[in-house]
């Protein structure tokens, strides 16, 4: 990986080459996540914007000479990443915001943004010849890492919490995952993880652990500009949990910035769930990160100590991000928003970024010339009872019209 210039540590700044290291710093341990660092005058020799306007390849490969990855390394054939970014015309007249967009990351093969990283990391794993892989996971990122390890015949091991919705337990169990439902936390379940790891001797897709799945995950931001032609919005909304996505969308953008594509870096705005807030209090009090109980009907967000948290952190100072929070019931209004005047269905998690848009739109931090940008994390289809929540279901009636009109008199609403 030539193009890889190398790995840094986020605690102690110790640099190492990618074939030295694994996971985390060796003198920091753990908490010493690294990022990636990139030559990018050797990416530009081998990426323009040119021949990408002419790449028919629709997935995040089209910006592989930006990805962790050795050039022949083989590409997975899940079809990853070009969600549509939608101009979500009647949503912007509702909103009276002319310049507003929604990109649909639900529309990945397993239905998250998480995808993009995994891709990345089996591709990393396939490198390394492993043929088992493990993480740890709310649910998406392990549904996201059983997809990819099933698409290409690897064994994967999942650790869960018992409690993860019935539709991403059951997408492991049909990706052939051997999963683990754990009688605890994410918290927990994720240091179990990294233990099973040092013992035996999967690869593993822990969230902030594994150092290139933020680099998948920045693929969200290279695509926006590039779907805006080669054009930073002015703010983007993303739902923030470990806050890897978060510093991904940074990253993306910042890649850009360096290669001169695009002119400034937008305002990246993360929006946590008022009951799992430990990033936004941080930022907010100019403090270091506090565990703190996570309790939100948005599961995928439910973290009680960030993985990513520093470089989260990190990012938000450096690039003038800022963070928001949001109730569930805000979380279930922006769900039901989106549905009706858009027709996209998101998760919990998936329409925080919106829910946090829609606060900064009562909070006058928008303005109506400004383009913005709302991820869509992931699918509604996910978490079906939590979208039950946000609705009413009318009551069963007998196959008579006098029973619908009846009905029509007195409509459930909303
Ligand atoms: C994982 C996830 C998030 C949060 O991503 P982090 O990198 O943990 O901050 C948001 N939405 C969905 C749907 C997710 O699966
Ligand atoms: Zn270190």
């Amino acid at each position: 990986m030539k193009h890889v210039r190398a790995l840094k540590c986020l605690l102690c700044s110790r640099e190492f080459q990618p074939e030295e290291v694994e996971y985390t710093c060796s003198t920091c341990g753990e908490g010493g996540i690294l990022e990636v660092l990139y030559d990018y005058d050797r990416i530009a020799l081998l990426l323009r914007r040119e021949n990408l306007a002419h790449d028919d390849d629709r997935s995040i490969w089209r910006y592989k000479p930006l990805l962790p990855v050795e050039p022949d390394s083989p590409r997975p054939p899940l079809a990853v990443g070009w969600s549509p970014l939608y101009p979500v015309e009647r949503l912007r007249h509702a909103l009276n915001l002319p310049g507003l967009f929604v990109k649909d990351d639900g529309r990945n093969p397993t239905a998250s943004l998480k995808d993009r990283a995994s891709a990345v990391g089996i591709v990393k794993a396939l490198e390394r010849g492993a043929r088992e892989v493990t993480c740890a996971s709310t649910g998406n990122a392990a549904s996201s890492w059983a997809g990819a390890a099933a698409s290409l015949g690897l064994k994967s091991y999942i650790f869960v919490p018992q409690t993860a919705p019935q539709g991403k337990l059951a997408q492991l169990l049909v990706f052939g995952a051997t999963i683990f439902p754990v009688t605890g936390t994410y918290d927990q379940a994720f240091d179990l993880a990294i233990e099973a790891t040092a013992r035996f001797g999967w690869y593993n897709r822990n969230t902030a652990y594994n150092p290139y799945l933020v680099e998948g995950k920045k693929t969200v931001a290279l695509e926006i500009a590039e779907q805006l032609g080669w054009e930073a919005p002015d703010k983007v909304f993303v739902s923030v949990g470990d806050g890897c996505i978060l510093s991904g969308v940074f990253k993306g953008f910042a890649d850009l910035l360096a290669l001169g594509w695009i002119e400034r870096m937008p305002q990246v705005i993360g929006v946590q769930a008022e009951g799992s807030s430990a990033i936004e209090q941080a930022w907010r009090t100019h403090t270091p990160l506090q565990p703190s109980p996570a309790v939100t009907i948005a599961d995928s967000i439910s973290v009680s100590l960030p993985r990513n948290g520093i470089m989260a952190l990190r990012d938000l100072e450096r690039w003038g991000g800022r963070m928001l929070t949001v109730t569930d019931e805000e979380i279930l209004e922006a769900m039901r928003l989106l549905g009706r005047e858009a027709g996209i269905f998101g998760e919990p998690a998936g329409v925080t970024g919106l829910a946090g848009m829609l606060k900064a739109r009562d909070l006058g931090l928008l303005d109506q010339k400004e383009r913005i940008v709302a991820i869509v994390t992931g699918n509604g289809l996910k978490d079906v009872a939590s979208a039950l929540q946000a609705v009413r279901m009318p009551p069963a009636i007998p196959p008579t019209l006098a029973a619908v009109e009846e009905a029509l008199n007195s409509p459930v609403l909303p």
